[in-house]
């Protein structure tokens, strides 16, 4: 049960439009809970068309200046902004905590995993160096420009409130676009803060904008014609109209989305370091990760050493608040999600999976109405099943039984999602066949959330990616540019060539 507190004694978000709040009455707002607790900490507003067209107004009015602004001039305000997001880390942290219900050491991880991705934009004048080809025929050189494409746009899920914006718009206001974020209106107390911290780090107002709401502000951002790019990141459902809608308007847009990844464990694989890796990967933050391995999939007879290891460590896990030191998992982000991910036990036990570990009936002493769930572990989980095949996104773990390598991975690759997947072995060998046959794209050896440095790229494939760039790194950077090239002749002084109708050629 959800308690929801009068909402004028609570704090307000305000948009973040033109470089200063946008106040809004407390009847425009919806809750934000603290999951641990199961109580409204602060109210967030539902914005809607009203609020996007202010905010495409003021990015669009700052575009030309930013998109002229010096590099190095620009590279100064991301310095800038590093250094008051390194200063106010804590700060972030516990407000994703209190929102998202994740252990406060987890929710720093994550403010720190999403600061390297702004150190990465801090280099944005070498990043943005194009080609220069000389002499590509007589008289005649190349060059390749990246320009930006206009206003971007990002739309986060709930699962890292920091990180996932922090892998959007650096990139794109690096590239010289300006930016409106519209973040999970159920993790939205950590944005405020970052755009309060843009403006101080000297970012020109209307450069980068928040709008809070849900489907209303999504369709209005996405159908906006002054919006020339979008990066989603959520689920695939909505991905996928967003990118359909998107681009069908001319947009540049690239969609991030569901996942259910899985590990491989070989039988040669130092089974401490296995457990350790599948427990801490798939209850890590309750499971909420798009890069949570919720499958593990035991090949030979490795399951009989594996899962009493797995046991073991199952026992001695603390579920309790995020703030609370020495907690290992916090609650789940909502009452109504929470419901969902014990549906989705019972239908594993109606399949006929095995539950070795039931964590539907725990309840936190101290917070009977925190949104808390215990861990849950399946043995005999096969394709057939939809707990094999579909995205909980919760503490629930799967032992899949596969006899050989080449059945584990026929399993791994026939799976309709692609995000992430590693492999758990001492073979060399076996790693390396692994990293060239698996049709994932990031991919752990003995790690098992290989999520890619903050310079890299990030981004699935099949139902977990919709479209062909991935976000951040050198992808990011496509992404937020278009590309110009440019044939350009100088003839020597006092020769012109002469006049020829015959297509050009370059000789
Ligand atoms: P979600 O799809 O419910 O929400 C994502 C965003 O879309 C939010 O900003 C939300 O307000 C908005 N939204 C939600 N429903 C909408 C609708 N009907 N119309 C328009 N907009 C809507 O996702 P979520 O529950 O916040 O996040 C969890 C999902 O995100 C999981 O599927 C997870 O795998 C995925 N995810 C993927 C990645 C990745 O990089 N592939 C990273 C993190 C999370």
């Amino acid at each position: 049960m959800t308690v929801e507190a009068a909402p004028t004694t609570l704090p307000i978000l305000s948009h973040w439009i033109d470089g200063r709040p946008v106040e809004v009455l407390p009847e425009q707002t919806g809750p934000i809970y603290n999951p641990a607790t199961g109580q409204v900490v602060a109210r967030v507003p539902r914005g809607g068309a009203r609020e996007v067209d202010a905010a495409v107004a003021a990015a669009r009015a700052a575009f030309p200046a930013w998109r002229d602004m010096p590099l190095i001039a620009r590279s100064q305000v991301f310095f800038a902004y590093r250094e008051l997001l390194w200063r106010h880390r804590e700060e972030l942290a516990t407000l994703i905590t209190r929102d998202h219900g994740k252990t406060y050491p987890d929710a720093f991880a994550e403010v720190t995993r999403g600061i390297e991705t702004v150190e990465f934009a801090c280099g944005l004048p070498v990043h943005l160096a194009g080609m220069n080809t000389p002499n590509v025929s007589t008289n005649v050189d190349a060059f390749t420009l990246r320009q930006p494409l206009g206003v971007a746009v990002g739309i986060t899920p709930f699962n890292f409130p920091a990180m996932v914006p922090m892998w959007n718009y650096p990139i794109a206001l690096a590239c010289g676009n300006t930016f409106i974020l519209k973040p999970s209106s159920h993790t939205p107390g950590a944005t405020q803060l970052q755009a309060e911290l843009w403006t101080e780090a000297g970012l020109p107002d209307g450069v980068f904008n928040v709008v809070y709401g849900g489907r209303e502000a999504v369709a209005a951002l996405v159908e906006h014609p002054g919006v020339d790019a979008i990066q989603f990141v959520g689920s695939t459902a909505v991905g996928r109209y967003v990118y359909e809608t998107g681009t069908r308007l001319g947009k540049r847009v690239g969609a991030y989305t569901s996942a259910k990844n899985a590990m491989i464990v070989l039988p040669d694989a130092d089974m401490e370091l296995t457990a350790d890796a599948a427990i801490a990967a798939g209850y890590g933050s309750a499971g909420e990760r798009c890069m949570a391995q919720t499958l593990v999939i035991a090949v030979g007879a490795t399951a009989e050493k594996l899962r009493p290891l797995m046991l073991e460590r199952i026992a001695n896990l603390k579920v309790g608040p995020g703030m609370e030191p020495g907690v290992d998992m916090g609650p789940i982000y909502t009452a109504e999600h929470r419901e969902s991910i014990i549906r989705w036990i019972d239908k594993g036990v109606e399949e006929g999976a095995e539950l070795v570990v039931d964590g539907r009936p725990f309840h936190h002493p101290d917070n009977p109405d925190g949104f808390f769930l215990g861990v849950s572990l399946f043995d005999g989980v096969t394709p057939e099943m939809e707990i094999y095949n579909e995205e909980i996104f919760g503490p629930v773990l799967g032992i899949v039984h596969a006899k050989t390598y080449d059945e584990a991975l026929g399993l791994i690759n026939n799976h309709k999602y692609a995000n992430g997947t590693a492999i758990f072995t001492t073979d060399g060998g076996a790693a390396r066949r692994f990293k060239l046959e698996v049709d994932v794209p990031m991919i752990g050896v003995n790690v098992p959330i290989p999520v890619p440095a903050g310079y890299l790229s990030f981004g699935g494939a099949k139902e977990s990616a919709i479209g062909d760039l991935a976000m951040r790194g050198e992808d990011g950077i496509r992404f937020f540019t278009r590309q110009k090239e440019i044939t350009e002749r100088w003839p020597e002084p006092g020769r012109r060539p002469a006049l020829s109708l015959v297509f050009p050629g370059n000789s």
